[in-house]
């Protein structure tokens, strides 16, 4: 006997859809989605496709209308509840466009919760063009099966983060050395703090270790690139943390 096919098969494209979910609820693509779907893909009417907006879980959703650059959907059913997200923000000097859109793209992918571009006194970019940065962060929640999508903040300056670590552990990257890391991340929210190309100036590394439930964390005998010693401090904190103890979303 033929086995009955998974319903909802695992190809079905993903979508990102900034509006209310639901049994029944209509959703108006908008033209880059709808040209995806229909002319990239060429689905139409009838076929199915998986939407999520970040806070209700994943839905399936049916092509109802399908016009040239226009698309509705009827959403049908619920495929999966809201992730729960590990509290785990990453507080990062941003560095040059290629490699900081690399950065976002791969913590989105590692399950980081939250982005906060820092200004330190050796970042030499000031500026972020955050709609972009939004944008690389959705195409990765849609690619690596996320229902959230990572909240990405407007840079401040390295004092202003110190004085608002909300209670949180401060797990400080410090090129000049620390703890391992696993004995400095412990249970509980946190936030990582990686540096510019320069590093941190000694007067920075003072105040930042001197910051309530700051730890200095160290990353190894090498030096890494800044965009590396992120990623390398996300990924060691979602393993102890046991995130990656769960079996991958298909
Ligand atoms: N110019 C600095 C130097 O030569 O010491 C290196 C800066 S490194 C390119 C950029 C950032 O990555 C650092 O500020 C730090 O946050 C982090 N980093 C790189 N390698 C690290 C390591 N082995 N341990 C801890 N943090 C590291």
């Amino acid at each position: 006997m033929p086995a009955t096919p998974a319903w909802p098969p695992k190809s079905l494209p993903r979508l990102f859809v900034p509006v209310a979910l639901g049994k029944g609820a209509s959703v108006a693509l908008d033209a880059g989605q709808a040209n995806y779907l229909g002319n990239v893909m060429r689905l139409g009417p009838g076929e199915h496709v998986l939407v999520f907006n970040g806070t209700s879980g994943e839905w399936i959703a049916r092509i109802a209308e399908a016009g040239r650059k226009r698309m509705t959907l009827a959403v049908e059913d619920r495929t999966r509840e809201q992730e729960k997200v590990p509290d785990c923000w990453l507080a990062f000097a941003p560095v040059k466009r290629a490699q900081t859109d690399w950065l976002v793209e791969k913590a989105t992918e590692l399950g980081i919760a939250r982005l906060l571009p820092v200004v330190t006194q050796r970042t030499i970019v000031q500026r972020v063009k955050l709609e972009r940065l939004r944008s690389i962060a959705i195409e990765a929640a849609e690619q690596c099966n996320r229902t959230s999508v990572p909240a990405i903040d407007e840079p401040v300056p390295l004092e202003s983060l110190l004085k608002n670590l909300s209670g949180r552990t401060l797990c400080f990257a410090d090129e000049a050395g620390g703890e391992p890391v696993a004995k400095a991340f412990t249970p509980g929210p946190a936030t990582i703090l990686t540096g510019p190309e320069g590093g941190f100036t000694d007067a920075e590394r003072v105040a930042i270790r001197a910051a309530p439930g700051a730890v200095g964390i160290s990353l190894g005998p090498r030096i890494l690139r800044a965009e590396t010693a992120a990623l390398a401090a996300i990924s060691l904190w979602m393993a102890v943390a046991g995130d990656w103890a769960r079996a991958p979303v298909r």
